[in-house]
């Protein structure tokens, strides 16, 4: 009998990151930034090198502010 425990969990652990501009996963040796919204500051925005480069405007999922 098969025992089909494996499960696939998402886990939005801190260790993931993804940039809250391109919602790319953001590789750990990326020189990405991460701050806290300058608005409601209860959400911290990661921004992955290109968007940086690019500045790519980014919006808060909390309070939808955007920023370059
Ligand atoms: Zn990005
Ligand atoms: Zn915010």
């Amino acid at each position: 009998m098969l025992a089909l425990t494996t499960k696939i969990v998402l886990h939005e652990t801190a260790s993931i990151r993804i940039c809250s501009s391109c919602k790319k996963l953001i590789a750990p040796d990326e020189k990405a930034v991460s701050f806290r919204c300058p608005n409601c500051g209860s959400v911290v925005i990661w921004r992955c090198q290109k968007c940086r480069t690019m500045t790519v405007p980014y919006k808060c999922p909390n309070c939808g502010f955007e920023g370059p």
